[in-house]
Parts: structure tokens; sequence; C-alpha cells
């Protein structure tokens, strides 16, 4: 197993970037952080962390190859925390203000890297045609068993989406421009983005090996550190553009759950995750 170099910013395809951090993985804090994090001997290589200086995205320059990929999201890397997740009523708000948005009361909906399929489910109780695509393949055959329809990305181009999903999927991957190129064609309506904020103070913190808030850096995950212009930039890179529902759209869900007013809000606003909608321009 082994890591890849990527030499050029997986956003813009600019070669202009600064080194902001090394260290190596297994050793010194960052390889106690990653022990006790992974409860496991990390990986050996380089922590690399280059900012590209034409559209700000911070990115880890060595990334996992395919099979390194597969060993950390197949579950083993953290067997603990790899349990279904519970549906989350949030999931369920989200889509009310999408199908209220887009005029439409059944949904043709894509969860790219679904984990265990909570938005999925949420969609199919709400009457939507829900489809995902997920990498380890015990999560995969979980969530087909919920009646999800399981696919394989080479299966993507093949459908219209009114929906695609990408929660907490564009910091992972090691391509973000080539997979939202992927993605466009199959997109008739909103694809929602939604991933960790990059923090500017935070590589100050690592810089001095200081690693408790290393989340949106995280080594092997998070390799992709976006800021709403390295964003903005990207979506538009595909032929996207930046959409707003309206609060009619947003409050679809208020008979019900009134006392969950603050959630939209609260989600276009996080300083700490970046979210938003897009369509083609
Ligand atoms: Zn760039």
């Amino acid at each position: 197993m082994m890591f890849v170099e990527r030499d050029c910013c997986p956003a813009c395809k600019s070669g202009r970037s600064r080194t902001l951090m090394t260290a190596k993985f297994h050793e010194g804090p960052l390889g106690d952080f990653l022990r006790t994090f992974y409860r496991r001997e990390p990986y050996e290589g380089t922590y690399q962390l280059d900012e590209c200086l034409d559209c700000d995205l911070i990115f880890q320059r060595f990334v996992a190859d395919p099979e390194l990929m597969a060993d950390l999201y197949s579950g083993l890397a953290r067997p603990e925390v790899d349990v279904p997740i519970p549906e989350h009523a949030g999931d369920t708000h989200e889509l009310l203000s999408l199908s209220a948005f887009l005029h439409k009361p059944r949904l043709q909906v894509l969860d790219y890297g679904t984990g265990w399929g909570a938005w999925p489910i949420s969609a199919r109780k709400l009457g939507h045609h829900a489809f995902a695509t997920e990498l380890a393949p015990h999560r995969a055959d979980w969530v087909a068993k919920q009646g999800i329809r399981v696919i394989a990305d080479a299966e993507i181009a093949s459908h219209q989406f009114d929906v695609i999903n990408l929660e907490q999927v564009l910091e992972h991957v090691a391509e973000p421009l080539d997979l939202l190129s992927q993605l466009a064609p199959s997109l008739r309506g909103v694809i929602k983005l939604s991933l960790p904020n990059s923090r500017r103070r935070v590589i100050r913190e690592l810089q001095r090996r200081d690693y408790r808030h290393i989340m949106p850096f995280h080594p092997f995950e998070h390799v992709n550190s976006f800021n709403h212009r390295s964003l903005r930039e990207l979506i538009h890179r595909v032929g996207l553009k930046e959409v707003r529902p309206s609060l009619r759209h947003l409050y679809s869900f208020r008979s019900l759950s009134p006392k969950d007013l603050a959630r939209p809000i609260t989600r276009f606003h996080n300083p700490a995750n970046l979210y938003l909608w897009a369509m083609k321009q």
C-alpha cells in the first residue's frame, strides 16, 4: 500500500502552490495523535499541506492510492465507530426544502458516498426514488437491504438526478474536480455540497506541532480543505452556479417540526462548515 503525489491543485489544476508544513505520519507528535485516533500503527509516509496560490485550496500533497483508500474506508481503520448512523430529522427537512425549491413532489436522488445510508433512507420514506454509491462493500450491502438502489460510479452516467447529495465527500476524494465533472452531466436539478471549512488559524497550530484541531486537515481522510473562494471557483469550473432557496422553500417543513426553526439558517451560516446548493448555469 502506498501514497500517490498530487503535483498540481486538485480543484483548479494550477501548478502554483506553496508548502505550509510537512511531518511524518508515524513519527513525533503526529504519530502519537494518529496512533491514539486509529488505535493502530499509522501508515508510513509524509503529511504535507500545500496551498494553491490560484484558488486558495489547501491540500495534502500525498494521498492514499486506491488500495490504501479501500483499507481506510472499509471500516477496518476505526471499527469502533463503524455502525449504522441513525436517521437525522435535518435530512428530512432538507429534502422537503429541495422538493419545494424544485417544485417536484417526487425526486430522483443520488447520495454519493452514502456511508450507512441515513440520507437516502430518509429520502425513500418521503417517497423519493433513492440511489447511492458507497466504497465499503459491507455498508453498500446493508444500504441496499434498506431498499436503496446502490450503484457503481460507472453507472451514474446512465441516470439523471434531481438532487445529488455530497455530504462530507469533497474533502475526502483525491480528485474533486474530476468527481464534479463526472457528476454534472447527470444533474437536472440541485447538487448539495457540505464539507468542513478550511480554518487558517489551525495551520499555525499545526506548524507548532499542535494537532488538537486538525480535523479540517485530517491526515489520509480530509485531503482537500476548501474555503468559500476555492469551493465557488470549483463549481464554476464545472459549469455550476450557486442557488439560494427562499425562506418559503427552507421552511417547507415548519408544520412538521416547528421547534427546529433555526436549523435552515445555521446550516447556511456555520463557520465550521461550508454548505451550498448549485445548479447548472
Ligand atoms: Zn487551485
